[in-house]
């Protein structure tokens, strides 16, 4: 018998790893997706050792080594010259320090693993959450066809515009006056980029590119940014214009140039963030990934931290007393905060220093990057076990 039931609103990664680690521990758990059919967006996504070691304990080690791309380092460097400001070693150096692997990987690759460990039946398509109501005994998602579904618990997992977080904090996403343009190129377009597997940035004035391959290598993964005051759009189906990007980037490094002329069909995305909030739950009902902690993605780390709030919150909900919830969501929240906060607060921080102008400010921060190169400085970030500290003490 179940012991408890859970509504998910959202089946982006934060609440497919959610449903994939509720199913394990053996609770009941219902995904409400607004979309029509299940389609990630055609782009990448970095997942650093302290989430690729949650994928593997959660089922997903085989089905990662599948599709995955092990980068050998992640390389920064200058707009014009392309000359080298830090290289991070990862590959086995990584896997060593931390035990887990760095990986790059197709989005929808990364959607498909995790279905496969949710049970058939459990996630709903077109099924878009309009409002949660609660009370003493229950949570109810109210869906926008007027149905409602009962739970003991509702989980807001609808990304940064999240309907569920309206009961726990009035804010609005903030846009950030930056736009980036992501695209998918196959691998034989760009011949100088193959060779070595890399995470690739270039830091200029105004704006960075960061590229690296996924798909097993056969396909380059790119995201270039370009500042923008009036462009508002926020969806991946926003469709960009090739030849504005290529005139964006135009004087930057021939490697930069080449990889985003490749692309015949970029998307444009517009990115916000929010404020912290200082609580996570309110009653029966909690937030999870961009819908709890959207932040800028200038240190890849969102969907890293949707799944540690993933395994984080089931851990606790699995080793709660059936009668004692809000012992677990208090416990959820101890331990995810302060992590989820400092990261939000670092990525703010990127977004200033990688675009820094040519002059002093940038000098003292290349100065800097280049003394910082190596893992040591991703000790905290990369080292951390969300699931060691949810059965230990707690925060990070
Ligand atoms: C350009 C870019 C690059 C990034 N790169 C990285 C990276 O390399 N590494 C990394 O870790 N992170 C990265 N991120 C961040 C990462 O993509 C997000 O943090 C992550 O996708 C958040 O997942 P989520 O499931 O919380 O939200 P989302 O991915 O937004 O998913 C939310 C889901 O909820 C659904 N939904 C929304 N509203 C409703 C509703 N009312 N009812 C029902 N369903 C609803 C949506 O359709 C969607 O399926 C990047 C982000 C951007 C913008």
């Amino acid at each position: 018998m179940p012991r408890m039931k859970v509504a998910v609103a959202g089946a982006g990664i934060a609440g497919l790893a959610l449903a994939a680690a509720l199913s394990r521990a053996g609770i009941d758990c219902h995904v409400y997706e607004q979309a029509e059919r299940l389609a990630e967006v055609g782009a990448g996504v970095q997942l650093a050792p302290n989430a690729t070691r949650l994928l593997h304990r959660i089922g997903l080690r085989a089905r990662l080594r599948s599709f995955a791309v092990a980068p050998w380092a992640i390389e920064m460097r200058r707009w014009d010259d392309g000359s080298l400001l830090q290289r991070t070693p990862l590959g086995a150096p990584c896997r060593r320090r931390f035990g887990a692997p760095y990986y790059t990987v197709h989005r929808a690759d990364l959607h498909s693993a995790l279905l496969s460990l949710i049970p058939a039946g459990q996630v709903h398509l077109g099924a878009r959450c309009v409002g949660v109501t609660q009370d003493g005994d229950a949570a109810r998602l109210r869906l926008s066809d007027g149905s409602t579904v009962t739970a003991d618990l509702v989980v807001g997992a609808d990304g940064i515009h999240s309907v569920v977080r309206e009961q726990l904090a009035p804010d609005q996403p903030r846009y950030s006056g930056q736009t980036i343009y992501r695209g998918l190129v196959p691998a034989e377009r760009v011949p100088h980029l193959l060779g070595a597997s890399l995470v690739r940035l270039w830091l200029g004035p105004g704006r960075h590119c960061v590229c690296y391959p996924v798909s097993s290598g056969r396909q380059m993964s790119f995201g270039a940014t370009v500042a923008a005051s009036d462009w508002r759009e926020e969806s991946w189906s926003a469709r960009g214009d090739v030849a504005e990007l290529a005139a964006a980037y135009a004087g930057w490094h021939p490697d930069v140039a080449q990889l985003v002329e490749a692309a015949e069909t970029v998307s444009r995305w517009a990115l916000h963030d929010r404020e912290s909030i200082d609580r996570l739950s309110s009653g029966r009902v909690t937030v999870i990934g961009d819908a709890a902690h959207p932040m800028l993605p200038f240190q890849a780390q969102g969907a890293n931290q949707a799944i540690e709030d993933a395994v984080v919150l089931a851990a606790c909900l699995a080793d709660a007393e059936p009668d004692d919830q809000s012992a677990a969501l208090r416990r959820y929240e101890e331990i995810r905060l302060p992590r989820t906060t400092r990261i939000q607060r670092q990525s703010r921080e990127n977004a200033k220093t990688f675009h820094l102008a040519d002059g002093d400010a940038q000098r003292r921060r290349d100065t800097s990057t280049r003394n910082s190169s190596g893992l040591d400085a991703h000790d905290w970030l990369f080292g951390y076990d969300a699931g060691q500290a949810a059965t230990t003490s707690g925060s990070s």
